[in-house]
Order: structure tokens, then sequence, then C-alpha cells
């Protein structure tokens, strides 16, 4: 299960509202199955309203960032700006690091966002269960 601090939460729900109607995008770092830093990346998509490339300078950061904590990529997040919260069949088609969760922010419904993780592996999207971590 994926452990996700109380503050993370609400930074990735903050930086999906931040960059609507585009998708917000970004890397968990942290260690084992708990979450410890968040690296906001910017959407460098051709049409950031319906998908997400993450600028591929910022990732190198984010790594690095976690690495130089003795840390892993642990989950990849990202945002639906108007779409339910699982993964599309573009988000399938191109998930990267088979390894890492994938976490959906949909802002379906704008008071009420809804967070959901994920498992994406051969072609397959798996909903996995999650808490959140008080701060
Ligand atoms: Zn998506």
């Amino acid at each position: 299960m994926l452990a996700l601090p109380a503050q993370m939460v609400e930074a990735m729900i903050a930086h999906a509202r931040q960059v609507y109607p585009d998708e917000a995008c970004g890397l968990i770092g942290g260690a084992g199955a708990e979450g410890r830093m968040i690296w906001p990346i910017h959407n460098v998509a051709d049409d950031p309203t319906v998908r997400f490339r993450m600028a591929p300078d910022e990732q190198v950061r984010a790594f690095a960032a976690f690495e130089g904590r003795g840390w892993e990529l642990i989950a990849i997040y990202h945002s639906h700006p108007a779409g339910p919260p699982r993964p599309s069949d573009t988000d399938i088609a191109e998930a990267q690091y088979p390894a890492a969760f994938h976490i959906i922010i949909s802002l379906a419904d704008l008071v009420h966002p809804s967070v959901t993780v994920w498992t994406i592996r051969d072609g397959r999207a798996r909903p996995v269960l999650w808490q959140v971590k008080p701060d």
C-alpha cells in the first residue's frame, strides 16, 4: 500500500488546480512505498489540456534530488482536468516506469477532487490501495 503525507496530497491537488485546465504532472520520490518528496514538473505536451509530457530537464533534476537523499522514484502523478479518476487508454499505452505507482488527480468535480493510485504494467491498469499519512 502506498502511503502519502497529507501535505503531499494537498500539494498535488493545488498543482492540478493551478494549471487547470491543463494537465498537471510531476514525480514523487521516497523509500519503500512511502512518499517523501513531491517534484512538480512542467507539462510540455503539444496540447496540455488532453495529455501530459514531462519536461525532460526537470525530470533529470528530480531524479538527482531523489538520489541525493538516498531515495528513488516511487510514483508519477498527473491530473485529469475534466476526465475520470482512472488512467486513459493513452496513459496506459504511454506509461513509463512500470515499477512506479501512477497517481491520478481528477478535477471532474472541482469542489471535491479525487485522487486514485494505479499500477500500469503489461498494458493493464490496476487500482492500488493507498493511505494518507498524517504530517
Ligand atoms: Zn491521464
